[in-house]
Parts: C-alpha cells; structure tokens; sequence
C-alpha cells in the first residue's frame, strides 16, 4: 500500500463546481482516485467535467440539491452503481451560508442553512455508511468552519450548523471505527471563493477585513490551501487520525482578533 497515494480508491465530493470542492476534485483526482461530484447546475457542472477529463482526471457528476432528501438518495444509488458498491472518501463540503443577525433571521433562513449544511451531511454519512464499509478502508471528511468553534459577526445559523457537524465527526469517528472509517473534519477561516458575495454588503466587508486584518497571516486562503489538507486526510498516512476538527486558518484561532 502507498502511504501517500490515493490510485484505486473512490471518493464523492460534494458541490465540487466551484471553490473549496473543485479545489477537493482536483487534488484528489491528481493523487490517483476516481472521483464523483454534484451540484445544482448542469451547466457548470458539465463545463467542470470537460476541463478535467481535458486534465486526465477520472471524475464524473450528477446533479443534486443536496436539501433534498429524494435526491440525496439518488445520489447515493448513482454512487454505487458508478463505483460498484465501493466507496472509499466521502468528503462533505457543499455548504450555505446567511449573513444577518440572529434578529433578522428567518426561520427559512434557519432551515435553509440547517438543511444544506447539517441535514445532508448526516444523511450522506448514512447513505454512504455500507460502501464506505464494503471498500474496506474509508475516510469522511467535513468541510466545517472557524465559525463553528468561535462566535463570528452575524452567522449565528451558519456557526449552530458547523458546531453540529464539529460534534457529528467525532460521534462517527467512535461508532464507525469498527468498520475502519475515520472521520475528520477541516475548519478554514476566510478563503477566496464564490460563497463569501461580499460585493452585496459592504457593512459585513468591513467587518470581515477587520478580522482578517488581526489573523497571525493576515490575509484568507486560497482553496487549494484548503484541500491539500482534506486530501492529506484521506491518505493510508493519516492512517490513526480520526475524531479530529482541524483549523486550517492562517493562525486566526491561535490569536483570536488582536
Ligand atoms: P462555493 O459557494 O464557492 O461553492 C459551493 C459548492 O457547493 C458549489 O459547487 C455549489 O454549486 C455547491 N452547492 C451549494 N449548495 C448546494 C446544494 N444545496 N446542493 C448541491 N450542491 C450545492 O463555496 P465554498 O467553496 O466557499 O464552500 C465550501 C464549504 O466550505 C462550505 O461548507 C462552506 O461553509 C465552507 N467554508 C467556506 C469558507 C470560505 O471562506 N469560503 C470558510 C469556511 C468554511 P451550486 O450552487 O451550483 O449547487
């Protein structure tokens, strides 16, 4: 077995068009595994699938709205029948976020967020929970947030969400050890992706560049600075860390806002 090498195994990211999750496809697919992604739009999604097959990458996608639990279960059939009833890395990375104070807060709002980010997780996890065992050796991972661990300006949904998912690896990673699944979660601080729309909301741009501006590196990240560490947890070298939520945040949490 190759200790830092993925060649054989399966893995479904989830919303891999665009931001941290493409980044995942790719840095997954370079190190040797057979990829599946979704997201909600056909178009991009089929845009995506051209560049990596022009790239050599093994990757290949349906469309899901992962609020859905229908589609969730459709997925779920697409996946084993793609990879025979063997999955290998389930990475857990489509997310939503709602920027507003909890007074502004509706309960749509609320149910969208808990719905895209903690509800279908779970699910997946669920869902995924016989191939992931039948591959023989498996790895979940959660894209979470600093925001789960530390109160942020004006994401008290989006934070309730990632605590949930912080709490769900480690009750994973303890059930499903028997089964040699690990479950770990990566938490990143700002990143440069699509999800952030700050150009609608200047108030929230200032505040945001405020903390970014106290972070040990003040500046966000890039997303393959991102899934080089979610990728390094699905290698045999990561072979004894499960349970854990790891902070990849330019030292933001080592500091707090100084
Ligand atoms: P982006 O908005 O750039 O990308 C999100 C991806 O998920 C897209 O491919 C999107 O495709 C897909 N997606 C979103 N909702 C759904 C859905 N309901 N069903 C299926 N696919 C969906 O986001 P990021 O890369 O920034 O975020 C990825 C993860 O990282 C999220 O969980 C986020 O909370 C977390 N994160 C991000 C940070 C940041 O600063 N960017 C910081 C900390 C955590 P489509 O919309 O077409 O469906």
């Amino acid at each position: 077995k190759q200790r830092w090498s993925l060649q054989g195994m399966t893995a479904l990211v989830t919303g891999g068009t665009r931001g941290i999750g493409c980044a995942t496809v790719e840095e997954l697919a370079t190190l040797g595994a057979t990829v599946h992604t979704c997201s909600r739009n056909q178009t991009e999604l089929n845009e995506k699938m051209q560049e990596w097959q022009s790239k050599g990458f093994k990757v290949t996608g349906s469309v899901c709205d992962l609020s859905c639990r229908d589609q969730r279960e459709k997925l779920m059939e697409t996946v084993s029948s793609v990879f025979d009833g063997k999955l290998n890395i389930l990475i857990n990375n489509a997310g939503t976020i709602v920027i507003k104070s909890c007074s502004e807060h509706t309960l749509e709002d609320y149910a969208t967020v808990m719905s895209t980010n903690v509800e279908a997780p779970y699910h997946l996890c669920q869902l995924a929970h016989p191939f992931l065992k039948a591959s023989g050796t498996a790895s979940i991972v959660f894209i979470s947030s600093v925001a789960g661990s530390m109160a942020l300006p004006r994401l008290s949904a989006y934070s309730a969400s990632k605590a949930a998912t912080n709490q769900i690896t480690k009750s994973l990673a303890c059930e499903w050890a028997k089964d040699n699944i690990r479950t770990n979660t990566v938490s990143p601080w700002g990143v440069r992706t699509s999800i952030m729309k700050p150009e609608a909301d200047t108030a929230y741009v200032v505040e945001f560049l405020r903390l970014i501006g106290g972070t040990a590196m003040p500046r966000i990240a890039e997303p393959e600075e991102i899934s080089s560490m979610v990728a390094f947890l699905c290698l045999p070298a990561a072979s004894y860390i499960t349970g854990q939520v790891i902070c990849v945040d330019g030292g933001y949490t080592a500091g707090g806002c100084w």
